[in-house]
């Protein structure tokens, strides 16, 4: 279903839009962008995205239980949408910066010692850096507080403490945006299960 709502041309109209009551809907709730070959490419906004397909730029995959007051019409909020024309993306051919944030992305947010997730997580040296271990990617790894604290300056082996799977630089994954992010359900026929 593609939308050719005038009251949707501006941005500045598109302000004067209420949300629905069953479920509540806001400009900023998060909608899944895909490419033209339905590869998710982005985490937009509802805003945004109605701007697209007002503008015949994207169709609506799926639809939330919740609909928009338009000044014409009612129309059922979008959580999904796909653009109609290919956007092409470069991934890099090696691997991205190493940096405190993509190796919690690479690990998932899962700490490699105990398997714990969580949003707050440290980094940990592999070979401690008091023993020289050096800051690459083989070396450090995403770990909880209190294993990290166990650990100490100790490899896992003087700690006993067994990795869950060999530090690796991390491949390039057009899903990677979707990572830990809190996906709609929705969303999920649209994304490999181990992205
Ligand atoms: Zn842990």
């Amino acid at each position: 279903m593609v939308i050719q709502d005038k009251s949707f041309a501006s941005e500045e109209l598109l302000e004067l839009a209420q949300v629905g009551h069953r479920d509540p809907v806001y400009l900023h709730d998060k909608v899944l962008v895909l490419n033209l070959n339905y590869v998710p490419i982005n985490i937009s906004t509802l805003k945004r995205s109605l701007i697209l397909i007002s503008k015949g730029k994207a169709e609506i995959l799926e639809c939330r239980d919740a609909a928009i007051h338009t000044i014409d019409d009612d129309v059922l909020a979008p959580s999904a949408i796909r653009l109609s024309y290919m956007v092409k993306r470069s991934y890099k051919k090696g691997p991205c910066k190493l940096s405190k944030k993509e190796v919690f992305l690479r690990d998932n947010y899962t700490c490699q010692y105990c398997s714990i997730k969580s949003n707050k997580m440290t980094i940990d040296h592999v070979i401690p850096r008091k023993h020289n271990g050096p800051n690459t990617w083989e070396n450090v790894v995403t770990a909880c507080s209190p294993c990290n604290l166990k650990k100490a300056a100790r490899s896992p082996d003087q700690a006993q403490m067994k990795l869950l799977r060999e530090p690796k630089p991390p491949q390039p994954n057009p899903y990677r945006l979707l990572q830990n992010q809190r996906l709609r359900d929705e969303w999920k026929v649209y994304i490999p299960w181990d992205c």
